[in-house]
């Protein structure tokens, strides 16, 4: 099943081109009260609401797929944990390139370990990327997203796939530099997810699909999940030795060879097969500061 989250917080069910409104569904969430969970509770209860939205799906209205907003198919969750280099050729090009990549972040995924992404970062499909430091170099890295579904902590990777609740397509966005990965990645909209969630039981198996992502009609990169060096399992294991995974924890797995720079006036394709594509625009932010009333 495919389930996005859409215009005003609604709730969906794509099939083809079509997206069914199922937001009844949401009735069966828990209300909350403060202290609120620090998890998300629509994927926390996912099993359920599932059950619920194909039952609603026969009577549900439908708008067609190009006529909605989506937003991020997890509202909040509680990290967006990722993966530095992770593909053996992309390891190959960042080292090989010593003027982009600094030659402190460029090691093997099992020494440099996993960064955090903030999760104030995180966009829908509909939403531009809006580039703050025009005058430094930002790429895009299309990136295979597993949706962890269940709290976990310590698993095994012969038995992490359990705790999955489904994937999406995502764009680490980057600022090159010497900084820590988890502040050159954490800038508003830098993490964009969707277009929608594909249920792990729909998807069993995240290895061997196509990823890529082309600006302006230009392929930048294409390459395979088959090649990611340590892969969704793994990762999971790899993660959860550390911390555990509650909910709705975003997993970005790793982006290939063929990242490159990003301007505003862009667009960006990234596609992954059996999952989806989103279509995104880059602008420049812009220079106001917003403080909170
Ligand atoms: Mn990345």
């Amino acid at each position: 099943m495919r389930i996005a989250r859409f215009n005003n917080n609604r709730l969906g069910v794509v099939e083809g081109s079509q997206i069914y409104d199922v937001s009844e569904a949401l009735e069966l969430l828990p209300e909350a009260r403060y202290p609120f969970p620090t998890h998300d509770i629509l994927i926390e209860n996912l099993p359920k609401i599932q059950l619920e939205l194909a039952k609603l799906r026969p009577k549900a209205t439908s708008l067609p797929v190009a006529d909605v907003t989506f937003l991020s198919p997890v509202a909040n969750p509680s990290k967006i944990v990722a993966a530095p280099v992770n593909y053996r050729k992309h390891l190959d090009e960042a080292i090989a390139d010593e003027k982009t990549f600094s030659r402190a972040h460029v090691r093997e995924i099992h020494e440099t370990g996993l960064f955090l992404k903030a999760t104030s970062a995180l966009i829908g499909a509909s939403s531009p990327v809006l580039i703050r430091h025009t005058d430094r170099r930002t790429d895009h890295e299309v990136e295979l997203v597993a949706i962890i579904g269940r709290t976990c902590s310590r698993v095994a990777a012969d038995e992490a796939m359990n705790y999955v609740a489904g994937y999406s397509v995502g764009l680490d966005i980057s600022v090159r530099g010497p900084e820590e990965r988890s502040f050159r990645k954490s800038v508003d909209t830098y993490a964009v997810l969707g277009p929608w969630l594909v249920t792990s039981d729909e998807l069993d198996d995240p290895s061997g699909l196509q990823l890529s992502i082309d600006v302006n009609g230009e392929v930048r990169q294409s390459a395979n999940t088959r090649d990611l060096i340590l892969d969704v399992a793994h990762l999971i294991e790899f993660a959860s030795s550390f911390y555990t995974l509650l909910p709705g924890d975003i997993l970005f797995t790793g982006t290939p060879e063929g990242v490159g720079p990003i301007r505003p006036g862009d667009r960006m394709c990234a596609k992954i097969d059996r999952i989806g594509e989103l279509n995104v625009p880059v602008e420049a932010a812009s220079g106001k500061i917003v403080a909170a009333a």
